[in-house]
């Protein structure tokens, strides 16, 4: 039997970039947004948007 390989089509899911686990599911609507380094970062609540502020490194 042949195996196919077709790659499917992942619409990208946007996470929380300070706990990965929180997917942002309209990023759109998201207001905590900051872009750091020319890279957009979303999170969830104000709370991981500061933490984050403080200290970029650790989670990126
Ligand atoms: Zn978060």
């Amino acid at each position: 039997m042949k195996k196919k390989t077709t790659k499917k089509v992942v619409t990208k899911k946007i996470f929380c970039t300070v706990c990965p686990k929180w997917e942002i599911k309209r990023p759109e609507r998201c207001s905590n947004i900051l872009v750091h380094k020319s890279k957009t970062h979303y999170f969830c609540t104000k709370k991981c948007k500061e933490r984050f502020e403080k200290a970029p490194e650790k989670f990126i």
